[in-house]
């Protein structure tokens, strides 16, 4: 059994996990958790239910879900993967459902399962843990070990002293909230948004909130990026699974252009541009009289199909029979490649993240401790590490915690 001192700065998912499993293994374990609540994140993430993982036991699979990190979350899941967290909650009590999308949430339907565990399985393995704890600063103390400064709700401050740190203070909203490490000589990949949603200022589009489409190709032409899936239609503009996966994988390129650029939409994107307006020419014979806005091409909702109809140039009133060549093509165009500017991002409610953080390169990922000063360890979402949304982000803080926690009560 060891005896190490450790302390974990953070008490977020990746801080929990990392503490949990160093003090089961017998080490010593203080958490410093700066706010006045614990699990403040997994509290009301998934909308309060938590999305604590995805079902995709196939790791290659599960690592092309993380726009940063897919090749260094390989080596990391062969220690901790989706499966690992499955069975570590189900040994706690705690059961998962798989919702059709792979999406898994606890049975019970509600974050408060996940959070009670976590904070049960800490005091059961003796973790000592403090709220309004705010580790200010963080030096490597001569001959081994670090003195941390801490202030405390009070607004005293104290120092502590550790064999072993880890870090695992959440996203880098801003560079200062990776100045612990920086400060200890770590690079930081400057702290981008993710998973967010598009502002989209066009009275037609936003007149069908509520729409949502099975399956819609999203394309930003000029900077390369296009995605294929559900979208929902909302009163600011566009969300759903392709909007928030684009926002992910795009996150960067998006940033560049200060959130603005021109999105094209193929409503149909599992015909090609032939066969609908084949179906069109079909239409004007089979429908013939009937008015073009009122019978809609599938899977077309009726309130998108008017609106495409007008964007198209057709009246209201135009039918079938009397549609022409050039509307007909128009008609198709709309279908298929459907042009919005976008005017900004907005953060969905449900769940974002930041891209950037520690520079992966700087840590060793089979133990998550630093490259560049020893006994220094990193977990969650501080580190350039971010998956798309679906339970790919709680998974890197278990996986990432649980190997720093292991490291860092071996070692
Ligand atoms: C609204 C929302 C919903 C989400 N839903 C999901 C979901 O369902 N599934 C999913 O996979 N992901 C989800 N995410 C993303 C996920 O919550 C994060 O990726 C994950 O919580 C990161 O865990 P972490 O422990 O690294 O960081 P955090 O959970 O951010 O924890 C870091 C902790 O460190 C503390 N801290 C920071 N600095 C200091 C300091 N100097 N001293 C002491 N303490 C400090 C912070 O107060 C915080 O409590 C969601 C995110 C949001 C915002």
């Amino acid at each position: 059994m060891s005896t190490s001192q450790i302390i974990v700065v953070g008490g977020g998912a990746a801080g929990f996990f990392a503490a949990i499993t160093a003090a089961e293994m017998g080490a010593k374990v203080r958490l410093l958790e700066k706010s006045g609540r614990f699990l403040e994140k997994v509290r009301i993430s998934g909308g309060g239910r938590c999305n604590v993982t995805h079902a995709c036991p196939d790791i290659r699979a599960m690592a092309g879900n993380y726009p940063r990190g897919s090749r260094a979350v390989l080596g990391p899941f062969h220690q901790f993967s989706m499966t690992d967290t499955v069975e570590w909650f189900g040994r706690r009590g705690v059961r998962l459902k798989t919702e059709r999308d792979g999406r898994m949430f606890p049975e019970s339907n509600t974050s408060e399962t996940i959070v009670a565990c976590l904070l049960g399985s800490a005091r059961d393995a003796g973790v000592e843990l403090f709220a309004n704890t705010e580790v200010a600063s963080l030096d490597a103390v001569h001959g081994g070990g670090y003195r941390l400064g801490i202030s405390g709700i009070k607004g005293e401050t104290v120092s502590l002293e550790a064999n072993r740190v880890l870090l695992a203070t959440g996203g880098c909203r801003s560079a200062s909230q990776g100045l612990l490490a920086a400060k200890l000589g770590h690079a930081l990949i400057p702290p981008v948004p993710s998973l967010f949603t598009f502002i989209i200022e066009s009275g037609w589009l936003r007149s069908l909130s509520g729409i949502s489409l099975e399956d819609v190709e999203v394309v930003a032409g000029d900077l390369g990026l296009r995605q294929r899936g559900p979208i929902l239609i909302t009163h600011w503009g566009l969300s759903g699974p392709v909007v928030l996966k684009m926002s992910a994988w795009g996150a960067r390129d998006l940033h560049a252009v200060n959130y603005r650029f021109t999105v094209r939409l193929n409503w149909m994107p599992g015909k090609p541009l032939d066969d609908i307006l084949g179906e069109i020419q079909h239409r004007r014979q089979s429908a013939g009289n009937k008015l073009v806005s009122q019978i809609p091409i599938a899977p077309v909702p009726l309130r998108l199909w008017e609106n495409l109809v007008m964007a198209a140039g057709l009246n209201r009133d135009a039918r079938w029979s009397g549609i022409t060549r050039n509307q007909i093509h128009a008609l198709g165009m709309q279908l298929t490649r459907s042009e919005f500017p976008v005017a900004g991002k907005s953060l969905n409610k449900d769940e974002f993240v930041t891209c950037g953080g520690i520079k992966l390169g700087e840590v060793n990922l089979q133990t998550m401790e630093s490259k560049v000063s020893p006994g220094l360890f990193f977990a969650g979402e501080l580190l350039d590490i971010d998956g798309i949304t679906g339970g790919f982000n709680f998974q890197a803080a278990w996986t990432t915690g649980y190997i720093a926690g292991r490291a860092m009560a071996s070692s």
